[in-house]
């Protein structure tokens, strides 16, 4: 058993990355394809099936290698029927069965669990988690997500919409609308998207000599990495909107570890990429308002394998079944 490989899938809105993972987890080979959301989805588990039956005939090997396909998925997953409940993102039908599909089309077994999970499972596995049991995972991209883990385990909760913590309501009163449908989100405020709206409201009340001003009316917009830039150059109105980010999620933050009593919080996505800057500011928020005894037992990092923490613990969803079995 300790031969076989498991093919990782993590499913995106344009582009599906697939992995052959060794039970190890040890990346075999790694690839891409678009992914196909015409027909509400109907030639997704196809394609995939067909690419993997592809590049294992490139290596020269054939399905029996593969002890089974790990996946994650973009919304609320149902785990244990393997449903997307939810495909907005995606444009499918609602209660997507993608496990039953994809089964069929390639006759090996599938496990499939929300994306932003199989993130925190990647690198609690093989990356910044570095065998801690009790971690919260948070991906500061486009929008924020969130993975719990807890005695080793992910936390799903009722219908998988735990840990969603990007929808923790982070401005009460007057806040952003979020795409969820509700205002105020943390992912209104900590996201790239977010960090470039708190950017714009700084810049248009402003009309003084800044350096974020100068980059706003050089290139006609702002992106979350002129924020950083700028705020490394000692650029006030830059410092000012990052506070303001750090705040909303040093708080959040906070009260998730204060609850849970994590070893690991892990930033991961393109916004953690600011690297110690923000990290910094945001140690201190979380610092001011954690419980003590948490405070002092939580470890930050920053997440340490970018694109390839999802389909990595997706593979850990098959090691882990296969080794309960
Ligand atoms: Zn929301």
């Amino acid at each position: 058993m300790l031969k076989q490989w498991i093919a990782g899938v993590d499913l995106g809105g344009t582009t599906t990355k697939i992995a052959f993972v060794t039970m190890n987890g040890e990346m075999v080979e790694k690839w891409e394809v678009p992914t196909d959301n015409s027909q509400q989805g109907r030639n997704i588990t196809g394609n995939i099936a067909a690419s993997i039956e592809e590049k294992l005939r490139l290596h020269g090997q054939t399905k029996s290698i593969l002890a089974g396909i790990g996946m994650g998925a973009p919304g609320p997953v149902e785990s244990q029927t393997g449903v997307i409940l939810n495909t907005v993102n995606l444009g499918w039908e609602d209660n997507f069965p993608l496990k039953e599909r994809l089964e069929r089309a390639t006759s090996l077994p599938v496990m499939i669990e929300n994306d932003a999970n199989c993130a925190a499972l990647g690198e609690m596995w093989k990356g910044a988690g570095n065998g801690a049991k009790d971690l919260v995972c948070v991906t500061l991209g486009t929008g924020v997500g969130g993975g719990v883990i807890a005695n080793g385990n992910i936390v799903r909760g009722v219908c998988g919409a735990a840990g969603e913590i990007g929808h923790i309501t982070s401005v009460p009163i007057n806040g952003a609308p979020c795409n969820c449908g509700k205002t105020g989100c943390l992912e209104t405020v900590a996201s790239a998207t977010g960090i470039v709206r708190l950017a714009m409201e700084v810049v248009i009340k402003n009309d003084g000599d800044s350096e974020l001003t100068s980059a706003y009316k050089n290139n006609g917009s702002i992106t979350a990495k002129d924020v950083f830039d700028c705020a490394r150059n000692g650029d006030r109105l830059s410092i000012e909107v990052l506070h303001e980010v750090a705040f909303h999620l040093g708080f959040a933050l906070a009260n998730i570890a204060s609850t849970l009593n994590p070893e690991k919080i892990v930033l991961g996505g393109g916004v953690s990429k600011a690297g110690t800057i923000l990290l910094n500011l945001v140690k201190d928020q979380f610092d001011r308002f954690t419980f003590s005894t948490v405070k002092e037992a939580t470890d930050f990092s920053l997440a340490t394998l970018g694109n390839d923490a999802g389909v990595i613990g997706a593979a850990w969803l098959v090691k882990t079944a296969y080794e309960n079995k």
